[in-house]
């Protein structure tokens, strides 16, 4: 019987607790479809004028069951498990409603195909596919007990009684459909954002500036638009951690971090390349502009204060132009991190550029 495929709103409480309340988001749609499945049954009955019997079996199934199988999940050691019970004894309900109509068409149609989609919309694995030997195990079980006439067609009364739980069930399974997708897209979004940036920086992750650069090589490549790589290392930062501790360290990260920031100008990007190195892109620049900037983002480390105890901090920076002998990502990395090298090797706290091959 169609149990709980109403709007279903995500994004909510930490999944312990949403796995535990799975029972308490079922309950009022348990209510309601196993209600308009009981009105589609009741026009049936009517119309075949059943003994009180079977008028008390679709009562109890329809309109009391809900009622017991929230109290079943509730008091269970395991609600999760228990409503995972529930479920499946709702699928043996609605396939044992099927013989009690006399398989009349409509009816049992919509009762079968709600009740599975609702084992389906749990998300619960392969739950719906362990619920149809029950649907028809219950079905076969009415069939031995009942022994119905089958009678397939439906009066306009029973259409009538049954459109109800077809419409509201693809409404209400729209709408919780949609929810989902929306905050699916939300959420996507979200990681999206925190995979393209750094989240103790607040610059672009490594990953997100390559492929940075990787466009800007494809420009090159096209239009012969310059670009620069500017890759920036503290000087002796390991000493800050050794010293200062590694508060002081990532403090240092973050100043340089928003010095960088400061430096660059608006077509550029920055982002950390990993520890305590940082490379930035400048797009449209010739080298000799590029050496400005990257003299300015020596300067402003130099002027990082980050206490009165707190050690001053240098870096060094190298620089890599697009160019002849720069033919991929690889040979532009390659090209800054030597630029790079070279400075350290100098003496730390100075610009050094690539040689053009
Ligand atoms: P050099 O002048 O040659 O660059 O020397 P260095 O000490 O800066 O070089 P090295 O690359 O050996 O040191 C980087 C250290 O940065 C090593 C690592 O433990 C530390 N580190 C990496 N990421 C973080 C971080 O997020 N926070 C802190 N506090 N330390 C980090
Ligand atoms: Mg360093």
């Amino acid at each position: 019987m169609p149990a709980h495929s109403f709007p279903q709103r995500a994004a909510l409480p930490a999944p312990e607790n949403r796995r535990e309340r799975t029972y308490r988001r079922i309950y009022p749609m348990r209510v309601l479809g196993m209600g308009l499945g009981g009105l589609a049954v009741a026009s049936v009955l009517f119309e075949q004028r059943a003994p009180w019997p079977l008028w008390a079996w679709m009562l109890a199934s329809c309109f009391a069951w809900p009622h017991l199988a929230f109290l079943l999940a509730r008091h269970a050691g395991d609600p999760y498990a228990a409503e995972k019970r529930n479920l499946v004894l709702d699928s043996a309900i609605a396939g044992m409603s099927i013989p009690l109509m006399h398989f009349c068409l409509l009816p049992s149609a919509i009762l079968a195909t709600v009740t599975t989609f609702d084992k389906l919309s749990t998300g619960m694995r392969r739950l719906w596919l362990q619920s149809l030997p029950f649907l028809f195990g219950g079905m076969l079980l009415g069939t031995l007990i009942l022994r119905p006439q089958p009678q397939l067609e439906s009066s306009l009364l029973v259409v009538a009684c049954s459109l109800p739980l077809l419409v509201v069930h693809t409404l209400s399974t729209g709408l919780g459909s949609y929810h989902l997708l929306r905050t699916i897209a939300r959420q996507n979004h979200l990681l999206e954002q925190m995979r393209r940036t750094d989240a103790q920086t607040g610059l672009l992750s490594r990953e997100h500036l390559l492929e940075h650069a990787e466009a800007a090589l494809r420009g090159y490549a096209r239009d012969a638009w310059p670009a620069c790589l500017v890759m920036i290392d503290i000087d002796h930062f390991k000493s800050i951690n050794d010293n200062h501790g590694h508060g002081a360290g990532d403090e240092a990260i973050a100043a340089v971090a928003q010095a960088i920031r400061g430096c660059i100008r608006a077509a550029d990007v920055a982002g950390r390349y990993g520890g305590d190195e940082f490379l930035a892109l400048c797009l449209g620049a010739p080298p000799q502009e590029v050496e400005g900037i990257a003299q300015r983002i020596r300067e402003a480390v130099l002027g990082i204060r980050l206490g009165p105890a707190q050690p001053r901090l240098s870096c060094s920076i190298g620089i890599a132009a697009l160019g002849p002998g720069i033919s991929d990502l690889r040979a532009w990395l390659g090209a800054v991190d030597q630029a790079l090298y070279r400075a350290k090797a100098e003496g730390r706290n100075r610009v050094a550029r690539s040689e053009p091959a």
